[in-house]
């Protein structure tokens, strides 16, 4: 017998300019009356809170252990997901469920911290954005067979993760649904062009930067059956939702003390885990809210000026970006901004004033704090260092204490943004970046024995010198 859930909501866009509403029969992803961004909703959440909390937490407990596939990834948390997808409907790469590590005690002593970093690289395509497209891509899946639709294209404009988590879906459905990225020609590198590449995804070049791209993709959404996968389709919001039902249940639902650090670049992902928690407060499956923390570089800090503001003269201002190694999060103008400010106020309402506060870091203490980091066994990505300079300025700032426990956002995988840590162990960081190497945090490759050693020496001759070299170098005692 199938242990997939029984319970079926009813969805719908909601408009948060508007409060205009709009069925899910059809792919929305700006209000076609007010041109703002949507939410998606589930009309009998309520429904849900017949459930007690300790009840929810029992549920998603025992489906923790389901061999079901459809089970197995982000929606373990069906119901507070998309309840309109059937089984069949549900695409499992593997998103979801990464770990979350506790820092070494050598780096907690260091930070006077008690962080954690939750691995979010250790997802398929190697960031959060698997999360998003297991969603959208299912719901992609449920209008297709549905509607008999026989053809659709995915698109999406990027230059990262977006296009590399969107390519990897689309190629994994195939059939009916085509994929293809647009990028802005020349301004991608090699790594970032590798994965959709790989996907077999139609990879187009325009001339120009993202936004050109980014205007392209938005006019064949405007006119044509196409699917578009960047943070403007809701679907993708309620995906990365997950990652804060994750948290609360790793922590055995006890979010007291707990402070979530997340970079803001779009600002999708924060929007998400806001929408997450409150939803899980909603239910009564925890009973504090987290506090969180959205963090930004001087170098793309909209979000941030905006809440350093005082609460009566905000006022939201796009900002000209300047060079960032947090590369994903280097954006000027986030769509998710209007999803952040509801949330935000929201989460304060229940959670107090300090409940939700963006912090603003360096580029220097970026890369300092990334390399600080994975010097003690972590993998994080340079956002995943932004996190961590996050929390020392709260900390700096007396924002938070030894007490809690801070939950560091690891976006994507080390790897992936790997030549900023080549610029800062090569000291070629261009001069935009503002980054200067710490020598003691460096690290570069030494020659053992030369090449001219190898030819004059016999081999046993030429191991034993090589042997000596490795002994002298790291000063080893014999045994
Ligand atoms: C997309 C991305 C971000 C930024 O997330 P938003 O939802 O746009 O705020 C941060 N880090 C990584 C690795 C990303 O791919
Ligand atoms: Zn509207």
């Amino acid at each position: 017998m199938s242990d997939f859930p029984t319970y079926r909501g009813r969805m719908e866009y909601v408009c948060l300019g508007c409060g205009a509403r709009f069925d899910i029969s059809e792919l929305h992803y700006t209000c076609p009356s007010c041109g703002g961004v949507f939410l998606l909703t589930d009309t009998t959440f309520d429904s849900l809170k017949k459930t007690p909390g300790a009840k929810w937490r029992e549920i998603f407990d025992r489906r923790a252990a389901s061999k079901n596939p459809a089970l197995r990834g982000v929606f373990r948390f069906y119901e507070l997901m998309a309840p309109v997808l059937e089984e069949e409907d549900i695409l499992y790469l593997g998103e979801g469920n990464t770990p979350i590590v506790t820092s070494a005690p050598g780096l907690r002593a260091e930070l006077g911290l008690n962080t954690a970093y939750k691995n979010d690289g250790q997802n398929p395509s190697a960031s959060f954005k698997d999360r998003g497209m297991a969603c959208a891509f299912s719901f992609l899946k449920h209008l297709i067979r549905t509607k008999g639709w026989t053809d659709v294209l995915a698109i999406c404009a990027s230059t990262g993760d977006t296009s590399a988590a969107a390519a990897l879906y689309a190629s994994y459905v195939g059939g009916v649904i085509k994929s293809a990225v647009i990028l802005p020609a020349g301004k991608v590198t090699p790594q970032q062009l590798a994965q959709p590449l790989g996907s077999g995804a139609v990879v187009l070049e325009v001339p120009g930067v993202f936004d050109d791209c980014m205007k392209v993709v938005e006019y064949l959404a405007d006119n044509y059956r196409v699917a578009l996968l960047n943070s403007k389709n809701a679907w993708r919001i309620l995906g990365q939702e997950s990652y804060a039902f994750e948290v609360a249940q790793w922590y055995d639902w006890d979010m007291a003390g707990k402070c979530v650090f997340m970079p803001i670049g779009n600002a999708g992902n924060i929007t998400a885990v806001m929408g997450g928690f409150l939803k899980l407060h909603a239910l009564g499956i925890i009973d504090a809210l987290p506090r969180v923390f959205g963090v930004q570089s001087h170098h793309a800090d909209p979000v941030y000026r905006y809440y350093a503001a005082d609460a009566g003269t905000r006022e939201f201002k796009p900002v000209a970006v300047r060079a960032s190694v947090a590369q994903a999060a280097m954006i000027g103008n986030p769509v998710s901004f209007p999803r952040v400010k509801y949330f935000a106020e929201k989460f304060e309402a229940i959670g107090g004033e300090r409940s939700f506060q963006v912090i603003q870091v360096t580029e220097q203490q970026i890369m300092d704090s990334m390399i600080q980091a994975n010097r003690h066994g972590h993998i994080a990505c340079t956002q995943g260092g932004e996190c961590l300079a996050g929390a020392k300025r709260a900390k700096e700032l007396g924002l938070v204490s030894p007490k809690e426990t801070l939950v560091l956002d690891a976006t994507a995988h080390h790897l992936k943004f790997i030549g900023f840590q080549d610029m800062y162990f090569s000291n070629t960081f261009p001069p935009e970046f503002g980054v200067t190497p710490d020598p003691a945090l460096s690290n570069r490759p030494e020659q053992v024995i030369t090449a001219e050693d190898k030819k004059r020496l016999d081999a046993p001759d030429y191991v034993r010198q090589a042997a000596q070299n490795v002994v002298a170098r790291l000063g080893l005692a014999r045994k």
